[in-house]
């Protein structure tokens, strides 16, 4: 099949609009992308040089919804499918996926890293993994109005704070922090509330945590308006006051930066539990005594297990996770505008780019 995609060149060139052929192998399809999501990553490889696992040029784009519009040898069950394409898919056959841990899967498909991403009309990745859409038109009067579209950002955006969420173990009743409450952290927020938790939002935009003031948010905190101490204080007397108890907290870091992964390092207290989701290239200087003065755990997550994604795709279609408010669709051809005003911090929620069929 003749089909066309923008491929990042060199770092920092724009993309280019590329024509080429191509067909589905034994075990995969090829997906007719409805929407793609713009990672903070997606920005990590074309600006800071963060290296791509296959070589430019390359398709970046890892949040893909769509449609399988050609099926290869042993994938033919899911012709004309709409599907969302996890963005770390594990082979299922290794060491590492016997063992339940297929995030470290050496031989992991990511789009957009291993092979040509989903900023395009279409692109070819495993069967296996993916993540069938029910029908979004008859879901009955309650369920939340989704279009497959917007769903691409589960790929990701918000199935891996979903697992980060389900690794630290949160309970009904516990006290969940974001550190970062942008793209992927708003959503986290948002799981940790469906789940029950009593959830803490720490922000330097005044924007992004208003925005979530009607999803969950229970307090809201300006680290940039706040000393070290005096945020940690006002954590302590909210939680005193909402009587959770004073250890145990879940602290997420979904910032992706330096000063949100000190700070976030920072609110951990006794039997604390600190998820590092976000990313940056860049070191961050911290006492890493205070794990075992306070008998702390960090962890770090890598994208979502696939088996966890349809129990996303439920909490949306439930209308406990709204995707919809934080989202704003642009055509494909925006592309790199789009990564511009990303960089630029101009675009308050995630980008899905469409394709023009
Ligand atoms: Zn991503
Ligand atoms: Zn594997």
């Amino acid at each position: 099949m003749r089909i066309s995609s923008w491929v990042m060149q060199q770092p920092g060139q724009p993309m280019l609009k590329t024509a080429r052929d191509e067909s589905a192998g034994a075990g995969e399809v090829l997906v007719r992308v409805a929407g793609c999501g713009v990672c903070h990553t997606d920005l990590s490889f074309f600006y800071d040089g963060v290296p791509t696992r296959h070589s430019l040029p390359l398709t970046l784009g890892h949040e893909v919804s769509g449609t399988v519009v050609e099926a290869g040898p042993g994938a033919e069950t899911w012709m004309n499918r709409d599907v969302i394409v996890p963005a770390v898919m594990p082979c299922g056959q290794c060491d590492a996926c016997w063992a339940g841990r297929g995030s470290i899967c050496p031989k992991q498909v990511f789009p957009g890293n291993d092979l040509d991403g989903g900023f395009g009309t279409h692109l070819r990745v495993p069967a296996a993994g993916l993540c069938p859409v029910p029908d979004l038109a008859n879901q009955g009067r309650n369920a939340a109005k989704v279009d497959l579209e917007t769903l691409s950002v589960i790929a990701d955006a918000v199935s891996t704070p979903y697992q980060a969420v389900l690794r630290s173990g949160l309970a009904k009743g516990d006290l969940a922090v974001f550190v970062g409450v942008g793209g992927v952290g708003g959503f986290g927020v948002q799981i940790a509330a469906a789940m029950g938790a009593t959830v803490v939002a720490v922000d330097v935009s005044q924007d992004r945590l208003d925005s979530l003031k009607t999803f969950g948010v229970s307090l809201a905190l300006r680290p940039d308006q706040l000393e070290a101490k005096a945020l940690r204080q006002g954590l302590r007397d909210f939680a005193k006051q909402q009587g959770v108890p004073s250890f145990r907290h879940k602290i997420f870091e979904t910032s992706g930066t330096v000063a949100g992964q000190a700070t976030a390092f920072s609110l951990l207290g006794p039997g604390g539990y600190l998820s590092v989701v976000g990313f940056t290239p860049k070191p961050v200087e911290i006492r890493l005594s205070n794990l075992m003065a306070f008998d702390a755990i960090a962890e770090g997550n890598w994208g979502c297990l696939p088996e966890h994604y349809p129990a996303v795709v439920e909490l949306v279609l439930g209308g406990r996770v709204a995707m919809a408010p934080f989202i704003e669709k642009r055509p494909l051809s925006a592309i790199n505008q789009t990564f511009e005003d990303i960089r630029d911090h101009k675009v308050p929620g995630r980008v899905v780019l469409v394709p023009e069929h």
